[in-house]
C-alpha cells in the first residue's frame, strides 16, 4: 500500500485520508511485537501518515522514528503521573478553550487532531476530548478574554495541530489575533514540517508571512526528520518571513546522546530553523519508557555546549507544573 510513486503522494489530504492505523501495522512490520498494543491504541489510536510510514520502513520498524511513531505496551503504565498535570482540561482555564498559565502568554486550543499520534505525545491523555476554539462564538469569547487581560502579548495557537485546519480557517484566526493591538506574536505549535510537510504549501506560507506577526515553532527531534521535503517545508516559511523555531524533547532511545542532539541541532541549523528549547518528558502517564533523568540530561546538554556555537544551541529546560517559567534544568 504504500507507494511513494502515487500522483497523491505530495498531497497533504490524500497523506491524510490514507493515514495508516493499528489493524494495518502487523503486516507493514512483520518482524514487530505488537501484542498487547491494541489496548494501547484504544487509549490513544495509531495514525501514520504514508509519508512518515516511509520514513519507518527505511529503518525496518527499529529505529529512534519507530519508537516516536509505532504503539508500546509500556504505553499501558502510568508510571504514577497524571492524564493530564498542568490542570489543561479541568479548572486552570475560565475561557472555552483558552489556557494562560503564564501572565503574558495565552494558549487556545484550535484543533483537536494531528497527522501523526506521536507516542511520547504530552497530550496524548487529551486529545480528541479537549475543548476546542472552533466557531464564531468560541472565537469572540477568546478575543474577549484576551482583550480583559492587558498582559497578555502572545497568542499560542495549539492543540492538537493548527495546521489540520483549511487555509482559510488558519489565516482568519491568525488575523483575528494577530489584530489586536496588544498581540505582538502568534505562535503557531506544528508538528507538520516533520510529519506532513507536503501541508505547508507556498499558499499557505505566503499568508502567514503577509500577517508579520506569525512564528512558528516545530518539533524535530532526531536528523532522521530532516529530509528534503521537510527541509523545503521549512525553506517555504523561512522565505516567506516566519521565524521557525525547533522545540525537541529529550526521548530515550531516539535522541538521548550528545552525539544525536549535535546530528539534529546542526542539521536544523543547516535549514535554517533555530534549536530554540529541549524539553525533559512532562511528568504524564504513558511516556515512562521515553524519560530521560535529569542528570543524563545535564551530561549531554554539557557536552553539547562545547561542540555547537551559541545559534545551534538548545534551551534544555522542564514544564513543571506551577512554575513561573520554563525551568532550565
Ligand atoms: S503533533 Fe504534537 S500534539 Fe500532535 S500527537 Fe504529536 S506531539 Fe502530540
Amino acid at each position: 500500500m504504500l507507494d511513494i510513486n502515487n500522483q497523491n503522494w505530495n498531497n497533504w489530504q490524500w497523506q491524510l485520508k490514507n493515514a495508516v492505523g493499528f489493524t494495518e501495522l502487523p503486516a507493514l512490520f512483520p518482524k514487530h511485537d505488537f501484542s498487547g498494543c491494541s489496548a494501547v491504541d484504544s487509549l490513544f489510536t495509531v495514525k501514520i501518515s504514508p509519508y512518515y510510514l516511509d520514513l519507518l520502513r527505511k529503518e525496518n520498524g527499529k529505529g529512534p522514528l519507530s519508537r516516536m511513531a509505532l504503539p508500546h505496551i509500556a504505553e499501558l503504565m502510568s508510571g504514577g503521573f497524571s492524564a493530564d498535570p498542568f490542570g489543561e482540561e479541568q479548572g486552570a482555564s475560565r475561557c472555552y478553550g483558552v489556557k494562560q498559565r503564564f501572565p503574558d502568554r495565552a494558549l487556545i486550543m484550535v484543533s483537536g487532531s494531528c497527522t501523526m499520534n506521536c507516542r511520547h505525545c504530552t497530550r496524548k491523555g487529551l486529545l480528541g476530548s479537549a475543548e476546542i476554539v472552533c466557531s464564531s462564538e468560541h472565537i469572540k469569547q477568546a478575543v474577549e478574554f484576551i482583550e480583559s487581560k492587558p498582559l497578555i502579548r502572545e497568542v499560542l495557537l495549539s492543540g492538537g495541530d493548527p495546521l489540520m485546519l483549511q487555509d482559510e480557517s488558519i489565516i482568519d484566526l491568525v488575523a483575528v489575533f494577530a489584530g489586536l493591538p496588544q498581540i505582538d506574536a502568534v505562535r503557531i505549535g506544528t508538528r507538520v514540517p516533520v510529519t506532513l510537510p507536503f501541508r505547508v504549501t507556498p499558499e499557505l506560507a505566503g499568508e502567514l508571512g503577509s500577517s508579520l506577526k506569525v512564528w512558528i515553532n516545530t518539533q524535530f527531534n532526531h536528523v532522521s526528520e530532516i529530509t528534503r521535503e521537510a527541509e523545503k517545508a521549512c525553506c517555504l516559511l523561512v522565505e516567506a518571513g516566519v521565524p521557525v523555531s525547533n522545540q525537541s524533547v529529550l526521548l530515550c532511545g531516539v535522541n538521548d546522546s550528545s552525539d544525536a542532539m549535535f546530528d539534529l541541532c546542526s542539521g536544523l541549523q543547516r535549514i535554517r530553523v533555530r534549536p530554540y528549547y529541549v524539553f525533559l518528558c512532562d511528568p504524564i502517564a504513558g511516556i515512562d519508557h521515553f524519560r530521560v533523568s535529569k542528570e543524563r540530561a545535564v551530561k549531554i546538554e554539557s557536552e553539547l555546549a562545547v561542540r555547537l556555537g551559541g545559534l545551534a544551541l538548545p534551551r534544555f529546560v522542564e514544564d513543571i507544573p506551577g512554575a513561573e517559567r520554563k525551568v532550565p534544568i
